[in-house]
């Protein structure tokens, strides 16, 4: 059986960034292999997702990360460089509004001093200030607003990945096609995989970077991992609107745009009840006629003639207990890491998780950000780290 000191089983953000960290480790030098199911990333969620980094959030873990994650990707044309060619990640400093209505004020507040406290360049508006920035937003029904004044913004999901992909396979990693039926485990120990065609390869650890692909995995070793697949649509609309200076806007009801090309792109997650599990890649067009077109009618002058140019639904892995990450070992199984869960903000925290997983794979611990509040023991114990800016 071929062997291997470390087995990654998904090949997207997550599978790379760890690639990548562990192969450029000093202190690691060992065989490193990345199991992928299929190498047009079609329907990955990093391919499908919206691209966006916010230092905006309620958890101060998932806020540090994404700064890191900006530091990532402001740097990554020489990090990232491979033969003298620097990719280029079409990253852009568009920052993220969140708007609040008199309800959502006191919440927006609550995470502004979280935000403000880790170093994170966020402003609360007013709606007279956010009126004389953004003329072309109807703020009449808002209380206030939070605005990202620096490292927030968008980029190439899919440049990242692929720039992370071959800077690890240029430091020596080794990627394959191939679809991982099972894990062979062993009591405390996962011995290996067998791939789709029955092969088996051996590994000393194992990352289970497999999106939503994680929780069968886990089941096969005897884990119940509680991840589930959500549709997520993304609309790219046209209108003769203008909104100079446009950031990703969250509308208090839920509804978000962000400029892209010569549009914007829309969407919004269902309520919770109206929002199962699911498979298909069907996109939801009446999400756009019922609900985001409303708001953004409403919401910016012009927008009232927006059209939907193309449209694609992604799938968001989803941590049930608390829309928070899993990150790390489960205990009955010592060299098996999991990082799943991201819940629809797992671009941003890529390179922060793949750190995160070398530093367990080399030293059992965290080194540099402490994540292990992520870890499985608040699943287990069920004691949600729940975080309140989902979008
Ligand atoms: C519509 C949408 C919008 C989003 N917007 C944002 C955003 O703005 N900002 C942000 O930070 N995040 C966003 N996200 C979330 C983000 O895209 C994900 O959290 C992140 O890309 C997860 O990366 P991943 O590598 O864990 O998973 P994925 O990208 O899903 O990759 C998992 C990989 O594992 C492979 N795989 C699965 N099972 C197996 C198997 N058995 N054997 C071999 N390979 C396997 C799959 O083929 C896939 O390539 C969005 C997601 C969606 C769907």
């Amino acid at each position: 059986m071929e062997h291997y000191d470390v087995v990654i089983v998904g090949g997207a953000a997550m599978g790379s960034a760890a690639a990548y960290f562990l192969a450029s480790a000093p202190a690691f030098d060992g065989r490193l292999l990345v199991l992928e199911q299929d190498f047009s990333y079609q329907r990955c969620a990093t391919t499908l997702s919206v691209a966006s980094v916010r230092h905006q959030f309620s958890t101060p873990e998932n806020i540090r990360m994404s700064m890191f994650g900006t530091d990532f990707i402001r740097q990554a044309p020489t990090l990232l460089m491979v033969d003298g060619e620097a990719p280029d990640l079409a990253w852009r400093e568009g920052g993220y509004l969140f708007l609040a209505s008199g309800a959502g004020l006191d919440t927006l507040h609550a995470n502004h001093r979280t935000q403000r406290e880790l170093g994170a360049e966020v402003q609360l508006l007013d709606p007279d200030a956010l009126r004389a920035r953004f003329g072309w937003l109807q703020v009449d029904d808002l209380a206030g607003a939070s605005l990202g004044l620096r490292g927030e913004g968008w980029l190439d999901a899919y440049g990242l990945m692929m720039a992370l992909r071959r800077k690890a396979m240029a430091l020596g990693a080794q990627y394959r096609q191939a679809r991982v039926a099972q894990l062979l485990r062993g009591g405390s120990q996962v011995q290996g995989v067998v791939l789709e065609d029955g092969t088996r390869i051996g590994c000393g650890t194992l990352i289970n970077a497999a999106g939503t692909g994680a929780a069968a995995l886990a089941r096969s070793a005897g884990i119940e991992l509680p991840v589930q697949p959500r549709k997520r649509c993304v609309f790219h609309v046209h209108s003769p609107a203008r909104t100079p200076g446009c950031p990703l806007v969250i509308d208090p009801s839920g509804v978000y745009f962000r400029p892209e090309g010569d549009g914007w792109l829309c969407g919004v997650a269902p309520p919770e009840d109206e929002d199962p599990a699911c498979e298909d890649f069907e996109v939801q067009h009446a999400l756009f006629d019922d609900v985001i077109w409303p708001v953004l009618a409403a919401r910016v002058e012009g927008f009232e003639a927006l059209r939907v140019q193309r449209a694609w639904a992604g799938h968001y892995d989803v941590n049930v207990l608390d829309h928070n990450m899993i990150l790390g070992a489960h205990p009955d199984i010592d060299n098996l890491l999991f990082a799943n869960g991201f819940s629809g903000h797992g671009l941003q925290h890529s390179p922060a998780v793949g750190r995160g997983l070398s530093e367990l794979v080399l030293h059992r611990g965290f080194r540099t950000l402490d994540l292990s509040r992520l870890g499985w023991e608040r699943v287990l114990q069920n004691r949600p780290l729940r975080e309140s800016n989902v979008v």
